[in-house]
């Protein structure tokens, strides 16, 4: 066996993303059907012009404009004054009109970036250009051989954003998908749910050889973050082994096959020449002003980078914490409040983290949810009640479940349940001289020199006071009875 291997000094793997985003707009890109109807049953949803009928007219959603602007905006990109509408043409059964009404060469806006991490280091990637376009119905193979189409989807809106070929590795490509789905959901752009296809993912992967690029294999509608890193790496081995054996890519559309963990070919990669597009020319160029766009910038809340940034360093939070914190604006913005109440921040992280989130899953509260369900004053007087002493931690993580469920105020069930901590010297007195005279076993021991006797003594107070005793106190009064 030969073991002549191509040494190849520099390989480089390139990577692009091409991603798709169900804008988040109550009707559809060019007519009034519904677009957020995700579980209607099919075609419930569809008009003459989104099922493709002779004569059928196109009209712009200006809530789509606005949100694919919104976006346009985060991602830092140049928007154009004028853009234009073009016809995709190519068929498929999914597709009724024979063509998709997408941009091609004067999109809506080009030139951007997008500021993420990659294990804690900091990563930045140019956004080529952002545009909109319509999505196309959805094709349900059934059991019994048979092709239906459901046109629910056709006609709603997308914006396709499409990154440099500035990535190089599979797990900066996945990062920056991440970054770029957190981006659109703090800016209330798309919900961008993986699983109901509402982000899907193209890319496009080459090896650069001593500098020269390579040829370049484009893998399809990848609809999870894991599908794409692992679809990358499968196939940066599969391209860097050929390349070794002194052999060729070839260019190729690809799928992933996620349960045999492989890509597997779908069709020779075709050019954008060849879906002749043209200018739509049932719809005018659209306008953006300067002011209009000015308007929507005003709309834009802090991006997750910037926020990250911020919390470092304004709470000197440790990575770990903003990452988990800054995921959902909704549970970021909740942690500002609280902290503005109660300025502790690595105090309210931890609770946040170990007490607030534990609950949220616990209840089935979606994010979203968290202000409508929990005051951020009533968390941070939780806080503050076990910072002063009034009672013990135990007690506290216990009283936000409740504050949680039952939307009451802290110190109203404090009250009630009679929660505070039994500082009382005299009080917790009383408790200890009871559990020594029933208990003259422990105690027998514990003067014949069994240390052990004491935690079991003590454990009985805390049990007696249902665990509100103060037990630095309570293990003073016992050990001076106890020498007494
Ligand atoms: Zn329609
Ligand atoms: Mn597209």
């Amino acid at each position: 066996m030969s073991t002549a291997k191509l040494k190849l000094e520099r390989l480089e793997t390139v990577i692009g993303l091409e991603l798709h985003a169900q804008l988040k707009t109550k009707t559809k890109l060019f007519c009034n059907c519904r677009a957020d109807q995700f579980d209607a049953p099919p075609n419930t949803h569809t008009c003459p012009v989104c099922l493709g009928m002779p004569g059928a007219l196109p009209v712009l959603n200006k809530q789509a404009v606005e949100l694919a602007l919104k976006a346009a905006l985060a991602f830092h990109c140049r928007v154009h004054e004028r853009s234009l509408f073009a016809r995709k043409n190519y068929f498929y059964p999914d597709l009724p009109k024979g063509y998709q009404i997408s941009q091609y060469d004067e999109p809506l806006a080009t030139g951007g970036w997008v500021e993420f991490e990659v294990d804690g280091r900091p990563r930045r990637v140019g956004i080529r250009r952002v545009h909109l376009e319509e999505d196309a119905g959805k094709l349900i193979h059934t059991e019994e051989g048979r092709s239906l189409v459901d046109f629910n989807r056709s006609g709603v809106p997308l914006i396709e954003i499409v990154t440099e070929p500035e990535i190089h590795t599979p797990r900066e490509a996945r990062a920056l998908m991440e970054e770029i789905r957190r981006i659109l959901r703090y800016i209330g752009v798309s919900d961008a749910d993986l699983e109901k296809g509402e982000l899907r993912c193209d890319a496009n992967i080459s090896l650069s050889v001593d500098g020269r690029p390579g040829t370049r294999t484009e893998i399809k509608n990848m609809n999870s973050f894991r599908a794409v890193e692992e679809a990358l790496s499968f196939e940066e081995r599969r391209q860097r082994k050929a390349l070794e054996e002194g052999g060729q890519v070839e260019q190729q559309t690809l799928g992933w096959d996620a349960e045999r963990g492989q890509v597997v070919l779908q069709r020779g990669k075709e050019e954008s020449e060849d879906y002749r597009y043209f200018p739509e020319p049932d719809l005018p160029p659209l306008i953006v002003t300067q002011e209009w766009l000015e308007r929507l910038r005003a709309t834009l809340p802090e991006l997750p980078a910037e926020k990250r940034r911020r919390w470092r360093e304004e709470f000197g939070l440790p990575d770990y914490d903003i990452r988990v914190l800054t995921e959902e604006r909704p549970v970021a913005e909740f942690f500002e409040a609280v902290v503005r109440l109660f300025p502790e921040p690595k105090e309210v992280s931890n609770w946040m983290m170990s007490e607030l989130l534990r609950l949220l899953k616990e209840e089935g509260v979606a994010v979203e949810e968290l202000p409508l369900r929990l005051e951020p004053a009533d968390f941070a007087q939780v806080l503050r009640l076990v910072k002063e002493g009034k009672i013990n931690r135990n007690t506290g993580k216990g009283l936000l479940a409740e504050v949680f469920k039952t939307g009451r105020s802290p110190e109203e069930l404090v009250r009630e349940r009679g929660l505070e901590r039994i500082t009382d010297e005299e009080a917790l007195a009383q408790v200890a001289e009871q559990v020594l005279a029933e208990n003259p076993k422990a105690v027998s021991d514990y003067k014949s020199g069994k240390r052990e006797a004491l935690g079991f003594l003590l454990g009985q107070v805390m049990r007696a006071t249902r665990g509100k005793a103060d037990p630095k106190l309570a293990r003073e009064l016992l050990l001076r009875k106890l020498s007494g």
